[in-house]
């Protein structure tokens, strides 16, 4: 347990704020605005751009390489469309990269010992349309054999012409993964993945594991008990596992979520912050601190995260149940306000081995169905009705007056008359809309759309959902 890492990364994480680039705040971007934000940085001489390849749709991939060290490190991004925030930090990684500040000491010996590639967004025709897969809708991951995706076979030839020491595939996971046996999302993920169907540790998988071990080691004190371990069952398709059996240490990093980062700007700054360590581990060899125990010993992922889980609830009409309901909220994409969201009812019963990012105690209380009322139009509709109808338990507006859209900006939802059916308080797969009251029958909280709310705290972000 000697020297391990220095004190200058998390130095450098306290002034993150005077790297980060401004431009791009949200996991939605085009790849023009990439592009926009990349130019900052490409008459810096310390930066070396090409444009590698191009995309199914044309739309360039470049390669920014940094410093002039012996051992070459590999690092792409958003190979999946829609997983971006890598690539957010990557620019601020470059940004810090060619700062001139107390931090030159680290620079410089970045330099002199790696060869830094990256290759953000690796798929910017599934960026466009904010989706996994390419515009072939081929999942880029699952093509590492098969290599019929141009950009696929760009990644490859990458891996062959650079021939780094160690890659980094940057990936974003999806939003319901906790760390095993406990109710904390898993953060930040890793894996090392395997070279072979036994899933031997080799000298090559070893150094991986290492500098996972090490980076779970600095982002502790950031997320403590937050970090995780992906499954590593060999997928000979995926890149992360086809790279490692060309025996270039590879990492997998999967970016996950915090409480209150919905454009995960907060992940960003994990990014930054672990990569820079890992780059510090490799000038200084200092990875070689940790063992391959170090990493075993990081727990395994799950899959057992709600959106929102409520717990103890009595259903209405069923005296004797009492049960607990998880509640998952997806988005869709509009062009405005960006995404709006559908909160459906994942499962219902004894959920004691689930949790939730946001759980919600009924004990006490019962589901009942929520009110509608009939309007002429929804043209007099404004947030302060909505606001007081809420209070009032009203959770549907009944109109023929619907909106052409799926949804409503504002925290109500809107019916058709003949739809009346799709007003059912709780049913496993039907819409999350219902309210939660007291013996008394007092309102203790709205279930509005798969939000959860007390009826004095609506909040004007939630959207709710034109039910046809
Ligand atoms: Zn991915």
């Amino acid at each position: 347990m000697a020297n391990r890492q220095s004190e200058i990364v998390i130095n450098v994480a306290k002034s993150y704020t005077k790297y980060h680039v401004g431009q791009i705040v949200t996991n939605r971007f085009t790849h023009i605005s990439f592009l926009n934000a990349l130019g900052a940085f490409e008459s810096n001489e310390q930066l070396s751009f090409s444009t590698v390849g191009f995309s199914e749709e044309g739309r360039a991939i470049n390669s920014i390489t940094f410093g002039a060290g012996k051992t070459k490190v590999l690092l792409w991004s958003q190979m999946h469309g829609n997983e971006s925030t890598a690539t957010r930090a990557i620019l601020d990684i470059l940004h810090f990269l060619t700062a001139d500040d107390e931090f030159n000491s680290l620079r410089e010996e970045i330099a002199k010992n790696l060869t830094l590639q990256f290759v953000p967004m690796l798929n910017p025709d599934g960026t466009e349309r904010f989706q996994r897969r390419t515009a072939t809708e081929i999942d880029m991951n699952r093509d590492a054999v098969a290599l019929q995706s141009p950009e696929g076979k760009l990644l490859n030839k990458i891996v062959l012409d650079f021939n780094p020491e160690i890659a980094f595939n940057l990936h974003d996971q999806r939003r319901f993964y906790n760390v095993k046996n406990t109710g904390v999302p898993s953060s930040m993920s890793f894996l090392a993945p395997a070279h072979n169907q036994e899933r031997e540790v080799n000298t090559v998988r070893k150094k991986a594991m290492q500098l996972i071990a090490g980076m779970n080691k600095l982002l502790q004190s950031y997320i403590p008990k937050g970090v995780g371990l992906y499954d590593d069952t060999y997928s000979h398709r995926s890149f992360g596992d086809a790279i490692q059996a060309q025996k270039v240490s590879t990492i997998l990093v999967e970016s996950g979520r915090l409480p209150n980062d919905m454009e995960k700007e907060g992940i960003r700054k994990l990014n930054f912050t672990a990569l820079l360590t890992a780059f510090e581990m490799i000038a200084r060899n200092s990875f070689k601190d940790y063992s391959v125990n170090d990493y075993a010993s990081i727990p395994a992922i799950d899959t057992k995260l709600f959106d929102v889980l409520i717990k103890n609830i009595k259903v209405n009409g069923k005296p004797n149940s009492i049960v607990d309901i998880g509640v998952n909220r997806t988005e869709y994409l509009v062009e405005h306000p960006g995404f709006y969201a559908k909160g459906v009812i994942g499962d219902i019963g004894d959920l004691s081995t689930f949790y939730g990012f946001e759980t919600v105690n009924a004990k006490g209380l019962t589901a009942v169905a929520g009110k509608s009322i009939t309007i002429d139009s929804l043209e007099a509709v404004s947030m302060i009705t909505v606001k007081r109808l809420l209070k009032q338990g009203v959770l549907f507006l009944i109109t023929e007056d619907l909106p052409l859209e799926n949804y409503v900006p504002f925290p109500i939802n809107i019916v058709h008359p003949r739809k009346l059916s799709l007003v059912s308080p709780i049913k496993f797969e039907g819409k999350a809309n219902f309210l939660l009251v007291d013996k008394n029958k007092v309102l203790k909280f709205i279930v509005l759309n798969g939000f959860v709310v007390k009826p004095g705290k609506i909040d004007t972000s939630i959207n709710g959902l034109v039910l046809v």
